[in-house]
């Protein structure tokens, strides 16, 4: 029997891209050990509403604090390792890694693995303005991987946060939206990216490699098989 090791989820931010890393996790578990194989796996979920709430009201150590106690919680419950199911939240990644003795699959670097794997060096960046804005994913992306990253004009990063928290944490897919990231895409595309990063993790809802005239990036899927590979190296 393949040993495996337990993976600590945090998620619930949103619920809706916990559950597609459910079924990733378990659908690679099972190519990878055949039969009816499945993964071990710890999940906290929060409620996403108290989590969005202090997001826009700038409450960021209290974030950090939810986090941490998360990820001890999943710690004692005897996680092998954490994923943190959201790229915006990485921006208190060094609260989590501080608070237990258990390492963190940081959920950019999969992902540029990839992309330098491609061959490719200038990214768009989707995600919630939070990750577009503030350095914490931007800054893994160029000074830890060597990556140039383009981010929307403002009034895109509006329009592309706002169908996150409006409608795909709430599990909307239109396609009016589509037709938004769409557009948002082409004006990366025109500006030089020669790829695009669903740097949010519902991202994936709503847009696919057809949407883009450049190889598309996803993290849910990059990060969940990364946690894959690590549970199974052993
Ligand atoms: N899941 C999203 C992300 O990957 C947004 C929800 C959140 O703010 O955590 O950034």
């Amino acid at each position: 029997m393949t040993h495996q090791a337990i993976i600590g989820l945090i998620g619930g931010m949103s619920w809706e891209s916990s559950a597609q890393y459910y079924r990733l996790i378990n659908e690679a578990v099972r190519d990878r050990l055949g039969g009816v194989a499945s993964a071990r796996v710890l999940m906290w979920s929060f409620d996403f509403s108290e989590i969005e709430a202090l997001q826009h009201a700038g409450r960021w150590p209290e974030l950090s604090r939810r986090l941490a106690d998360a990820a001890r919680a999943l710690e004692a419950g005897g996680a092998d390792f954490l994923v943190l199911c959201t790229n915006t939240m990485h921006r208190e990644v060094e609260a989590i890694e501080a608070a237990v003795h258990i390492p963190l699959l940081h959920i950019a670097d999969p992902t540029a693995e990839a992309i330098k794997a491609a061959g490719l060096t200038t990214v768009g960046l989707l995600g919630t303005a939070f990750t577009m804005e503030h350095d914490f994913y931007r800054g893994r992306l160029e000074k830890t991987h060597g990556l140039t990253v383009l981010v929307p004009e403002a009034d895109d990063r509006a329009a592309v946060h706002e169908v996150i928290y409006r409608e795909l944490v709430a599990g909307q897919v239109l396609g009016a939206s589509r037709e938004i990231y769409r557009a948002v895409i082409a004006r990366l595309v025109a500006r030089g990216a020669q790829a695009v990063i669903l740097g949010c993790t519902e991202i994936m809802l709503l847009i696919g490699a057809e949407d883009s005239s450049v190889p598309v990036f996803d993290t849910t899927e990059l990060h969940a098989l990364a946690a894959v590979e690590r549970a199974l190296a052993g």
